[in-house]
């Protein structure tokens, strides 16, 4: 594996890679890698020539500080897991890499109604800092196919819509992949390792109430199961920011049951200081 940490380097090198006509795939990333991030490195090799993944904390996305300071570094574990997966390339930049310039904090992104919902509402700014992260990663890369998580439901949404807003969506394919999961259904997340024994286990409950959803489906009012679901968050200790069904397509807010729309149901809530969140496809 390659690893670069100057933009002008990757981008020479890319070049010399498209001109040989093998297809760049691209899998953004913050590192502290899990078995989650290599399922998308493993759908990025089988469908492309050359693998580029990066990690970069960006600071533009936390709204919360102490998330920040806090956010899991396992730098050289994460190198080893991308070269055993076949990755080909690391790009590990600077902040001063992706902001030359320095960090403009005014919103910049046309993103309309899916940045104010969710988790635009709960985390103002973040898909902001995303779109900024996101746009410089790829004016970089300029990748053919860029790898995504279903994990992150929205931000695949906000992601789509960026690659329309500048004006790429002839040229990036967007690939969404399925969410790995632990044995007993929490979905793998870099900030699960902030989780102690007890708090792991418990987060686990997550799974269980967008399981329970998904059973509910149809058979009881859509207000009562995101009830019921509240309750069983709150009584595993959980904080909850929200428990909401939507339509899958633009995730406006479902409020009776149509078995022809697509409907997803989604998940954030709190264990302790750690922020967690996730979603299942329901039908
Ligand atoms: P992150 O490092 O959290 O920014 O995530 C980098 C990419 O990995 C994003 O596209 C995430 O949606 C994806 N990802 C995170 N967790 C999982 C998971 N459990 N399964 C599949 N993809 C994931």
């Amino acid at each position: 594996m390659i690893l670069f940490k100057k933009a002008t380097d990757l981008r020479k090198w890319v070049d010399a890679q498209s001109k040989k006509g093998n297809s760049i795939a691209f899998v953004p990333t913050m590192g502290a890698l899990h078995a989650g991030h290599i399922s998308l490195i493993d759908a990025a090799s089988k469908e492309n020539q050359v693998t580029i993944s990066s990690i970069f904390v960006n600071p533009t996305q936390f709204n919360d500080l102490k998330d920040f300071e806090k956010y899991p570094i396992t730098i050289e574990k994460d190198i080893e897991m991308l070269e055993a997966a076949g990755c080909n390339v690391l790009f590990l930049p600077s902040v001063k890499e992706i902001y030359p310039e320095g960090i403009k904090p005014e919103m910049q992104y046309e993103l309309g109604y899916i940045e104010t919902i969710l988790e635009g509402k709960f985390r103002p700014g973040h898909f902001q800092g995303v779109c900024m992260v996101v746009h410089r990663l790829l004016d970089i890369v300029q990748p053919d196919n860029l790898y995504l998580g279903q994990k992150d439901y929205q931000q695949c949404m906000v992601i789509s819509k960026l690659v329309e807003l500048i004006n790429q969506q002839d040229t990036i394919k967007v690939n969404i992949c399925p969410t790995l999961r632990e044995k007993d259904g929490l979905a793998m997340s870099s900030r699960n390792m902030r989780l102690n024994e007890d708090e792991r286990k418990l987060a686990a409950i997550i799974y269980r109430c967008l399981s329970y959803i998904k059973e509910h489906t149809g058979k009881q009012s859509v207000n009562d199961i995101k009830k019921q679901t509240q309750s069983m968050l709150e009584e595993a200790g959980l904080r909850v920011d929200y428990v909401e069904i939507a339509e899958a397509k633009h995730l406006s807010p479902i409020t009776t049951w149509d078995e022809k729309e697509k409907a997803v149901a989604l998940i954030a809530a709190f264990m302790n200081e750690v922020r967690l969140i996730d979603n299942m496809l329901l039908n």
